[in-house]
């Protein structure tokens, strides 16, 4: 199909849910992506941070072919030794001791909410149900997930939403300890960096005040670390960066390398909270989802942290000088760019027209480039960026 063709099939049969650029991406080496006319694209996105190792990786996609071609899903109701491997790196590489394995950020947010409330059933009885989440958060899509979402225009239309969600405000001790006062709360959630709203990242300070006064009372620290998981901000998770432990972490986006999958990881002390019959999906823990997860965990080592912190900072320099920039934020990969009078939308869309994919959240410019793009790649996407903030 031509990409006029494409572009009517889409728009005629799919919920238009999605403002698409005006690109029929086709296929990729590494950061450079082409479209179905041979046009080369700079990719800043990696999917919104899920191409962790790029397109077209040999070693990820060694891993995921040896998987299919020998079965390509059990369902949960037998073992399976590529399922059991990724589940084992999970843990050990997070310092976490049980994983629920599924197929999204927003299913792995849904579970540590379950997790949660059950947990402080299990413990306390009925009445400790409430997670306080953080305003400008972001967790997911569905029902529970976007409640737990602070940001007002995620609660419009789809009431009624769910009960037990309260908003404290980053850095703000004080309001959190009012909203946990009547006793009611079992949970606090949070994103080490927000990525949706903006590529902000939370105080280490208010987050070790959060930590200690979680554990003061008996909350469960949940880090939502979909975004910022699985090495894109220079450390395995964001968390470690803080010097926190939580209790519960969760992650989807980069930990599939491109195929659908999300964990939600806990502490040993809750590790046997969802029994049988309490959680499941049917797909979760997909056996090629994760022949690809343990490719990533494997290969994600010291040397290759090292080097996205490196490649984050070469960006962050270059990007600090260019004409209408106010600001460059973010860790590692993970990059937000405030500008002084150009509306990031209007960026992102001249952008693309000239060869660079890039992101925006809220008002920012997000970049959440493949973790292995070469600096050649780096130079040549910045060269458009540049160009197009000097227009
Ligand atoms: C993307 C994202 C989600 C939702 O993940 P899906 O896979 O789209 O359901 C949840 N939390 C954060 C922090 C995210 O960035």
């Amino acid at each position: 199909m031509t990409f006029e063709e494409i572009k009517q099939t889409a728009d005629t049969y799919l919920m238009p849910t999605y403002a698409h650029f005006p690109v029929a991406l086709d296929r990729g080496e590494n950061a450079t992506y082409f479209d179905v006319d041979g046009k080369p694209y700079i990719d800043f996105t990696a999917g919104i941070g899920v191409n962790v190792f790029g397109a077209n990786d040999e070693g990820w996609k060694a891993a995921v072919t040896a998987q299919l071609n020998k079965l390509q899903h059990t369902s949960n109701l037998y073992y399976n030794e590529t399922v059991a491997r990724a589940a084992k790196l999970l843990c050990e590489r997070s310092g976490f001791s049980k994983v629920l394995l599924c197929n999204s950020g927003a299913e792995a947010n849904e579970c540590a909410i379950k997790l949660a409330r059950k947990a402080s059933f299990d413990r306390f009885g009925e009445g400790r149900s409430t997670i306080i989440s953080l305003q400008n958060s972001f967790h997911g899509r569905t029902i529970a997930t976007i409640t737990a979402t602070g940001q007002a225009h995620y609660h419009e239309y789809f009431m009624p939403f769910l009960q037990g969600f309260r908003y404290a405000q980053a850095g703000d001790m004080a309001l959190l300890k009012e909203l946990a006062a009547d006793k009611t709360v079992c949970a606090v959630l949070v994103e080490v960096i927000q990525g949706e709203g903006g590529v902000i990242a939370l105080d280490p300070g208010y987050l070790r005040a959060v930590r200690r006064f979680c554990t003061e009372n008996d909350l469960l620290l949940m880090a939502d670390e979909v975004q910022t998981g699985i090495g894109r901000t220079g450390s395995l998770f964001a968390f470690q960066n803080a010097g926190i432990m939580p209790d519960v972490v969760t992650c989807a986006k980069g930990i599939g390398g491109g195929l659908p999958m999300g964990a939600c990881l806990c502490t040993e002390a809750l590790g046997g909270t969802l029994t049988a019959g309490t959680h499941g999906t049917t797909f979760g823990g997909n056996p090629v989802a994760c022949a690809g997860a343990a490719e990533i965990l494997n290969r994600i080592d010291d040397a290759f942290l090292r080097a996205v912190r490196e490649k984050g900072a070469y960006i962050r320099d270059k990007v600090a000088g260019f004409t209408g920039v106010k600001d460059v934020h973010g860790a590692g990969l993970m990059l937000g760019v405030d500008l002084a009078e150009k509306k990031a939308a209007d960026v992102a869309a001249r952008c693309c027209e000239k060869g660079l994919l890039i992101l925006t959240a809220k008002a920012a410019l997000r970049m959440l480039p493949p973790l292995t793009i070469t600096y050649d790649e780096i130079d040549r996407g910045l060269a458009v960026l540049a160009e197009v903030l000097a227009e």
